[in-house]
């Protein structure tokens, strides 16, 4: 276990990085790397990586909460009306 933790130290992907300073080893990183997230806390930037996973989790937390098909409807609401121009006169009585 604690062997694991070490081998996560030396191949840190600097996921969160805080005023240039990696958040999980400490690293100071270029001013210019990662996404800008200053949404989440002043002078945060995250990875490519990172953001994607949070993402992805977010995801399935909406999907636990029921609250993901919500969108996929709305999607498909969308691509009806979209599709909708395109029918023929004898199908508008839909
Ligand atoms: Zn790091």
């Amino acid at each position: 276990m604690e062997q694991e933790q070490m081998d996560s130290m030396d191949v840190c992907r600097y996921p969160k990085v805080l005023k240039r300073l990696c958040m999980n080893c400490g690293q100071f990183m270029d001013s210019e790397y990662g996404v800008a997230s200053d949404y989440l806390e002043q002078g945060l930037r995250l990875s490519d990586e990172e953001i994607t996973r949070l993402k992805d989790t977010n995801s399935s937390r909406l999907f636990a909460e029921k609250k993901l098909q919500l969108v996929l409807d709305l999607d498909n609401t969308l691509l009806h009306s979209k599709l909708f121009k395109d029918l023929k006169p004898k199908e508008k009585y839909l």
